[in-house]
């Protein structure tokens, strides 16, 4: 692309770090930008600084948030009991989305994978725990490890369900996965097989 003006071959490149975005269309996507109003350029702009800005890390759950504490979080007809474990906040999006989830979610940020050099510690497995040490027992907990049906996902489950019990308390360890296909990305699930999963979880 040497005979684009720079802002525009600066523009693509900047497009093209994007997950899901080839060359062809971080292209199409700053030709449009070209084409469309100064307005558009200026919100455009504004809204990513507010993202940056304003966004921040739930200091509860991990996931997304205004405040300190996510609205989950901070929703008392949420049942806290129930604690739905994910690899990313996305997918706790692509849980709200099937509806009817009760319960609470802890974001992991990734999962245990060996050949990526990821490691448990890398992860907030500790968080988990030490925010299920702080728990009421008085009614039974369950952890749902809502991760995908992958290897890292195994390996992860595994871990977290060995840590889980070795805290000795009153807590349920269920993992989703039936009728999910190996290796789907929860992310991309259709609502229909991420609420059957859901509702089918085994006890580890
Ligand atoms: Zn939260």
């Amino acid at each position: 692309m040497a005979s684009l003006p720079k802002a525009i071959t600066d523009l693509v490149g900047v497009f093209e770090r994007l997950p899901g975005i080839g060359p062809k269309s971080a292209t199409r996507l700053v030709f449009y930008l070209v084409n469309a109003p100064e307005s558009f350029a200026k919100n455009f702009s504004q809204n990513l600084l507010d993202l940056k800005s304003k966004i921040k890390i739930c200091e509860k759950c991990y996931g997304v948030s205004e405040t300190e504490i996510c609205s989950i979080c901070a929703d008392k007809s949420r049942d806290n009991h129930t604690i739905w474990v994910v690899e990313r906040a996305i997918e706790v999006v692509a849980l709200e989305n099937v509806g009817g989830l009760k319960g609470v979610y802890h974001v992991l940020g990734g999962l245990v994978n060996p050949l990526d050099h990821v490691g448990p510690e890398d992860i907030r497995i500790n968080e988990l725990i030490e925010r299920l040490k702080e728990m009421e027992d008085d009614k039974e907990i369950e952890v749902v490890l809502a991760v995908s049906p992958t290897m890292e996902g195994e390996a992860t489950s595994m871990y977290i369900k060995k840590k889980i019990d070795s805290l000795e308390k009153n807590i349920k360890v269920t993992r989703i996965g039936s009728g999910l296909p190996i290796g789907a990305d929860l992310e991309f699930a259709d609502q229909a097989t991420l609420s059957r999963s859901m509702e089918n979880r085994r006890r580890l």
